[in-house]
């Protein structure tokens, strides 16, 4: 496709080992969607150093507080990324579960996973005033001001961009790692009629439970763009699931292929053109994975026309010592 005019969706997908990190510009607004990093590389650092610049992020959400989605918290802490107006979303329901890891941590000392949870139930909770909500402001939603056409949320059928949150209405699972895996948002992304669908780390038993939600199921079918739940793990693949979102192009974000089920996924997606940023090549993919493509970036623009691109693993160094990248990178 065309690499048209204006982005109004533009969303990277950090290379961080196992976890999940990503960067959304959405319209005007910077989202960050879990907070993964690894020991060399932290995306809101990245992203705070004066050649990015985001000082302040708009909407954070958190799929669900496992330390693979929660490790860059420090960091977010020491920058002072979040500001009196940022949204939240997360799992409320998942605060004892938390807590239970946290005690743990304390006997064990993982100091690491201390910090990030203690900033996660004490730091964070003071952004909880409205903790469902998504964007309907107008200013958020994109929305053209001279339609009255408005839907319920604030957005308008395919036009400016949405971002909306679903997840299973128990706590499902045999254990407490289970439950807060099932207890992951399902975030849907709509801008001009481009979806892009993140399932956090949802297992079966959560996957289950979305089935029966309406609305969630209306939101998800057709998507142009899925992350597999779980990292892409054999144990959350739901084939009737992933036929009913029948995406383009699957994204999976983990440290290795090992445990994940690209063939599965891939025989499920109809395939999108993408372009490796290095080479300029662009060849027809179904899956895309951190562990084997780095950073991965999808743009819509306005008429709902979207690309993929990626960028090898020495991401974050090359584009720092980089300038051809200051400010639009
Ligand atoms: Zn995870």
């Amino acid at each position: 496709m065309p690499r048209t005019s204006s982005y109004v969706f533009d969303v990277r997908f950090w290379d961080v080992d196992h976890g999940s990190a990503a960067y959304l510009r959405v319209g005007s607004k910077d989202v960050v969607l879990d907070c993964g990093a690894n020991t060399q590389f932290s995306p809101l650092r990245w992203l705070n150093d004066s050649y990015y610049g985001l000082n302040t992020i708009d909407y954070l959400i958190i799929s669900h507080p496992h330390q693979d989605h929660i490790a860059d918290l420090d960091v977010m802490k020491e920058l002072e990324l979040l500001s009196s107006d940022t949204l939240l979303q997360r799992p409320k329901d998942a605060t004892e579960l938390v807590e239970e890891n946290l005690d743990e941590a304390y006997e064990k000392g993982m100091e690491d996973y201390i910090e990030d949870a203690e900033f996660y139930l004490n730091r964070l909770d003071e952004f909880d005033t409205t903790p469902d909500l998504f964007p309907s402001n107008p200013e958020w939603a994109l929305d053209n001001p001279y339609t009255t056409e408005a839907r319920t949320d604030g957005g308008i059928p395919d036009q400016g961009a949405t971002i909306h949150n679903f997840s299973a209405d128990d706590i499902v699972g045999n254990d407490n790692y289970e439950k807060l895996n099932n207890l992951s948002r399902l975030t849907v992304f709509n801008s001009y009629g481009f979806t892009m669908v993140s399932a956090g780390d949802i297992l079966q038993g959560g996957i289950n439970q979305i089935k029966e939600d309406e609305e969630a199921m209306a939101a998800i079918s057709d998507a142009d763009v899925l992350v597999a739940p779980h990292h892409g793990r054999d144990s959350s693949f739901d084939s009737e699931f992933v036929r009913h979102i029948n995406p383009d192009l699957v994204i999976f974000s983990d440290k290795t292929a090992e445990h994940t089920v690209s063939g599965k996924y891939g025989n499920l997606a109809n395939g999108a053109a993408v372009e490796n940023e290095q080479s300029g090549e662009t060849r027809e993919r179904f899956v895309v994975s951190t562990n084997s493509d780095g950073r991965i970036r999808i743009q819509a623009n306005n008429h709902s026309d979207w690309t993929a691109s990626v960028y090898g693993r020495d991401y974050a160094s090359e584009k720092a010592a980089s300038k051809r990248y200051k400010n639009s990178d």
